[in-house]
């Protein structure tokens, strides 16, 4: 009786042992396996595309400015275009290019137009496969709220077909405003632009709500999610 329960207990040691060795093992698997693969660049969705992204404004074109917290829509942007850029590189490999990485515009001129034909060749001359470019809204109507995916009319069905994607991914996060679905908008941008191209307009600054929401951390979090889940979508990688 005392040797069975000798042996019993032996047993029962060798297979908790063993079992935590499994844990282990599988713990450090895990610890290492998301680093071996943005190490390696296997499995990575969207590797050899190009994104371009472009914060709206800069320099001396501020943009909008929030009228009941102050926001600043040239620094929004460049933040959320960063937060972007951040979340496409750890998600899907693609290469990501900003159009200003500062508060300095790309030309340093006054002339608008001429600036936003350098951007457009900017993506051109990196041979992007995409064009996003980030803004934020204001209107006379401070009850106008919401979010707006532009593209080009009469452009091919793939910027609508974008435009649409990322405006689902986005909305698919719940995020607590009005969804102003994607328009056809005949912005500069998007009209010279040959490659698809879209223009998000995240949200009023003439609005108080919107103004707050998209300065928090819990929508930037949410709508940078939302936009690559939305750019994988485009490219049938979701
Ligand atoms: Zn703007």
């Amino acid at each position: 009786m005392k040797k069975l329960l000798s042996i019993i207990i032996l047993v029962t040691i060798l297979a908790v042992g063993a079992g935590a060795m499994l844990l282990t093992g599988q713990a450090s698997e895990n610890n290492i396996s998301p680093e071996g693969r943005s190490a390696s660049g296997g499995g990575r969705p969207l590797a050899g595309k190009t994104i371009v992204l472009d914060p709206g404004h800069g320099g001396r074109d501020g943009g909008t400015t929030g009228l009941t917290h102050g926001t600043n829509e040239k620094e929004l942007n460049l933040k959320v275009a960063n937060n972007i850029r951040e979340e496409l590189q750890q998600r899907t490999g693609a290469n990501v290019l900003l159009t200003r990485e500062d508060d300095n515009s790309l030309l340093g001129g006054t002339d608008q137009k001429a600036e936003l034909q350098a951007r457009i060749d900017f993506a051109k001359s990196n041979k992007a496969d995409l064009y996003i470019s980030i803004h934020h809204d204001a209107f006379e109507d401070r009850n106008v709220e919401g979010i707006t995916t532009h593209y080009a009319p009469s452009k091919s069905s793939s910027h609508v077909t974008l435009a649409k994607s990322i405006q689902k991914g986005i909305f698919e996060q719940n995020v607590d405003t009005r969804d102003r679905g994607v328009k056809a908008s005949d912005y500069m941008v998007l009209r010279e632009s040959s490659i698809p191209a879209v223009l998000l307009e995240l949200g009023f600054t003439s609005n108080e709500k919107d103004e707050r929401r998209m300065n928090s951390a819990e929508f930037q979090d949410k709508s940078k999610k939302g936009i690559v889940d939305g750019i994988l979508d485009y490219f049938g990688a979701k």
